[in-house]
């Protein structure tokens, strides 16, 4: 279950619908889905032992991995 915190309700640990994981160009992972109830925006950092857990369990899906800055 990914969870994330709603800036619209206030509201902590609210199940994030639709996940899509994103790992960062840090190496971090970004989880980006809608709040079901209001349907506000969320995201929210996780591990990659949690990103890798949602993903393969199905329960999110995983987003293009952002691509290094090259120098022009
Ligand atoms: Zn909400």
């Amino acid at each position: 279950m990914v969870k994330a915190y709603c800036v619209k309700c206030k509201e902590k640990g609210v199940t994030m619908k639709d996940p899509v994981i994103n790992e960062t160009a840090k190496g971090g992972f970004m989880a980006k889905g809608l709040h079901e109830k209001c349907g506000t925006k969320m995201c929210a950092m996780m591990s990659k032992a949690n990103a890798d857990k949602a993903i393969e369990s199905g329960e999110a899906k995983k987003g293009p991995k952002a691509a290094p800055k090259k120098k022009a």
